[in-house]
C-alpha cells in the first residue's frame, strides 16, 4: 500500500546506501580488525577489547543471543503488532539475519524497545548489545557509539493532513506547530530550517500521530521513511515537499566495540550480496534495489 512515487525514492535511495557503505563506514576499528568471517572474529585482537572486560561479541558468543534495541513505534522498520504482539519491520528482520549469521539462528535474539531517546542510553547501560532503530549516522553521535556501515538512507520531510496549506518546509512560518520526537535528529533539522516554528517534541512516533490526527500540530517531521509507514497506517495524511536532509542509518554499538562492528559490517555485506537484504527490502519498504 506504498505509493509508487515512494517506490521511485526508496529504489534510488537505497542504490545509495549500497554503493555507499564504504566511503560512509566510520573510521576506528571496522577496518583495522577485518573479521574474514563470523567464527573468526571471536578471536580479533585484544585491542578491540575495552579494558577490564569481556568484548560485547564474546558476550553475545557465550550467551548464545543478541540482544537488540528497535522501535515499537515505527510502521516498515519496528513496529508492535496490537493483536499478536510480534515486533515487525525492516530493522526488525536485519537485526534477525543478523542473529542468524552470528549465532546460526535467527531466533537467537530478543528484542527490547528503545525510542529515539532511550537508545543511547539504553546501549551505555548494557541493556542492549545493538541498535537496529532507524538512527542517523552523524558526527555527534559517533562521538558516543560505533556505527555500521550505511544499511538504508532516508531523508527528512513533513507530514499532514491532507489538503493542508502546508506544501513544504518553505511554508513553515511564525507559529506553525511542528510535532516531532525527543531524541531524533528532526528536532534540530527543523529548528534549523525552520527557526519560527513552534517544535513540540513527544516520547515516540506514535504519540506525534496521535496528535496530529487530534489536530494539535499543523505538521509532524521525521524521516520520509517514517512518514510513508503513517501514510500506511492512516491515508488522510501525506508527506510533502522534498527531502530536506540527509539521514544514512547505521547500526550503533558501544563505543569501543570494534570486533563486533566488523562482524556487523561482514555481515550486511554478506546480506546484501547474497540477496537476502533486497529480498527484506522488498517485503517491507517496496521494489529491490537494482544492483
Ligand atoms: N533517523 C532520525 C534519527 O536517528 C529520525 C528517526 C528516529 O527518531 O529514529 O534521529
Amino acid at each position: 500500500m506504498i505509493a509508487k512515487k515512494w517506490n521511485f525514492i526508496v529504489m534510488l535511495t537505497a542504490v545509495f546506501a549500497l554503493a555507499g557503505c564504504a566511503s560512509t563506514s566510520t573510521t576506528g576499528g571496522a577496518s583495522s580488525t577485518p573479521a574474514s568471517s563470523p567464527a573468526t572474529s571471536a578471536s580479533a585482537p585484544s585491542t578491540a577489547k575495552p579494558a577490564g572486560g569481556a568484548s560485547v561479541l564474546d558476550e553475545i558468543k557465550s550467551r548464545g543471543k543478541l540482544v537488540v534495541g528497535v522501535k515499537y513505534d515505527t510502521k516498515l522498520f519496528g513496529l508492535k503488532n496490537p493483536t499478536g504482539g510480534e515486533v515487525e519491520g525492516f530493522d526488525v528482520d536485519i537485526a534477525k539475519a543478523l542473529a542468524k549469521e552470528i549465532l546460526g539462528d535467527e531466533k537467537k535474539i530478543e528484542l527490547k524497545e528503545v525510542t529515539s531517546k532511550t537508545r543511547i542510553p539504553m546501549l551505555d547501560n548494557k541493556e542492549i548489545d545493538m541498535i537496529v532503530a532507524t538512527m542517523t549516522i552523524t558526527d555527534e553521535r559517533k562521538k558516543q557509539v560505533e556505527f555500521s556501515d550505511v544499511y538504508f538512507k532516508a531523508g527528512q520531510s513533513l507530514l499532514v493532513k491532507k489538503g493542508s496549506p502546508i506544501k513544504s518546509v518553505a511554508d513553515i512560518k511564525k507559529g506553525t506547530k511542528v510535532l516531532a520526537v525527543k531524541g531524533a535528529t528532526s528536532v534540530g533539522n527543523i529548528k534549523a530550517k525552520a527557526p519560527e516554528a513552534t517544535v513540540l517534541e513527544f516520547d515516540n512516533y506514535q504519540d506525534a500521530f496521535s496528535a496530529l490526527k487530534a489536530g494539535q500540530g499543523d505538521t509532524l517531521t521525521t524521516d520520509n521513511a517514517i512518514l510513508y509507514g503513517m501514510v500506511a497506517q492512516d491515508p488522510n495524511f501525506a508527506v510533502v515537499g522534498d527531502p530536506f536532509t540527509d539521514e544514512p542509518y547505521g547500526i550503533a554499538m558501544k563505543k569501543g566495540e570494534t570486533a563486533l562492528q566488523a562482524v556487523v559490517n561482514e555481515n550486511l555485506k554478506k546480506l546484501q550480496t547474497n540477496g537476502e537484504y533486497d529480498k527484506l527490502y522488498k517485503k517491507w519498504i517496496g521494489e529491490a534495489p537494482s544492483k
